[in-house]
């Protein structure tokens, strides 16, 4: 098909053309003796992304799943109580994880739709005076229903009950593109990957832990090797890797945090803000109602946008593949055929969130959808118009 397609899933997201040279590198000496003089300002860099000033980052070459699994392996110990809750797909398979893994898993299910249930958790943090909980989950960006969760709740919670519970927190679609301060927030295990807010392809776990997790981390029982904090920093402190680490990604990598750091990690956090609210202006415009049950819930990365019930959202999202060479997010598991999803993180801007938004408007239509041309796109229209970031030019009139 000509023309560009167009690509609205929540991950992989778009990579910059920038990102995208400063991996078309020659094949580089992981060995070399200079290699370090990239990789140390690389750890410095991902930090801030982060806001982690006290403790290290590790960057694995996996997908953010193998995060998941190097926070657990590498400061827990097998049949030790963990606190978690479930309200979507991706908190659903870190509970998975971590009941096979031999976790002792107290889950608080709840509906899909919401998050995490931070009155509940700080109940059963308040009850456990024996301290018998060691880690309490959250997962902070729910991508499989658009819901963001309240982080700084829960650190709240544990902080009224003077649990020493390690924190940790899924942020794969948070990181990069919304408010996360792991300094502020007390997380102990902040896991990302590299193909949501990070833009670039997927292939890096990223892990940044706090000085408390690496002293959890002389206790954990679990055997590891792939993962293992011993391994990676007696490699990492000299700037280099236990087994051959993805070089290509790392380059872009550097490349994605100075940009992220130039435009300023606030900004982004506003520029998505400002993205999202005018995706949940057309979903309002067109009549429809998001996954997330409430506003305090709504993602500023992923809009799930539930159809009416009897209408199968699979169509509106072939309709869109197949007429428009657009990618919009699928349901996924029990919201399958119930919603389709607008991933706006990343590398994104008025006008592609514009053409996301016709197209999801245009596929509606002719799924045969009672929507009105030109409701939702122009409902964001308005928004964005209104909404302006002052280019210089404005300014200076
Ligand atoms: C994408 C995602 C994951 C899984 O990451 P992979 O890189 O696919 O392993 C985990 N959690 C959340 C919230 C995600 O969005």
């Amino acid at each position: 098909m000509a023309g560009y397609n167009h690509l609205y899933i929540p991950g992989p997201t778009n990579v910059p053309e920038e990102v995208r040279m400063a991996m078309n590198v020659c094949m580089q000496d992981m060995r070399a003796p200079d290699f370090p003089d990239f990789t140390k300002p690389l750890f410095q860099k991902v930090q801030k992304v982060f806001k982690n000033t006290t403790g290290r980052v590790f960057l694995y070459p996996s997908s953010g799943t193998g995060a998941w699994e190097a926070a657990i392996q590498n400061t827990l110990s097998p049949g030790d109580k963990v606190l978690m809750s479930r309200f979507g797909q991706f908190s659903h398979l870190w509970v998975d994880m971590a009941q096979r893994l031999g976790l002792d898993v107290e889950v608080i299910d709840c509906e899909w739709g919401e998050g995490v249930p931070v009155e509940k958790y700080a109940a059963r943090l308040k009850a456990d005076t024996a301290h018998e909980i060691k880690a309490v989950f959250a997962t902070h960006n729910e991508t499989a229903t658009g819901v963001t969760s309240d982080i700084k709740g829960v650190r709240g919670a544990l902080d009224a009950a003077n649990h020493p519970a390690l924190l940790m927190v899924d942020g794969v679609s948070s990181i990069g593109s919304i408010e996360f301060d792991q300094d502020a927030w007390g997380v102990d295990c902040a896991v990302s990957g590299s193909q949501k807010g990070f833009m670039l392809p997927a292939g890096l776990g990223i892990l940044s832990v706090s000085k408390w997790a690496l002293e959890a981390h002389k206790h954990a029982e679990y055997p590891r090797t792939f993962f293992s904090f011993e391994d990676m920093i007696a490699n990492n402190d000299n700037g280099y890797f236990p087994y051959t680490p993805a070089t290509q990604l790392l380059k872009g990598l550097d490349k994605s945090c100075d940009m992220i750091l130039a435009e300023g990690i606030e900004n982004i956090w506003a520029r998505h803000n400002r993205l999202a609210t005018g995706v949940r202006a057309a979903v309002d415009a067109w009549g429809l109602k998001l996954c997330a049950k409430e506003a305090k819930w709504h993602s500023d990365t992923v809009s799930a946008i539930l159809v009416p019930e009897g209408m199968d959202a699979r169509k509106v999202i072939s309709r869109a593949y197949e007429a428009y060479n657009t990618s919009l997010g699928s349901g996924l598991s029990k919201v399958m055929g119930k919603v389709f999803r607008i991933g706006h993180l990343g590398w994104m801007n008025e006008g592609m969130v514009m053409t996301a938004l016709s197209i999801a408007e245009m596929s509606m239509i002719d799924c045969g959808m009672d929507i009105k041309a030109g409701s939702g796109t122009g409902a964001a229209i308005t928004h964005f118009t209104q909404n302006q970031i002052k280019s210089s030019a404005i300014a200076a009139e």
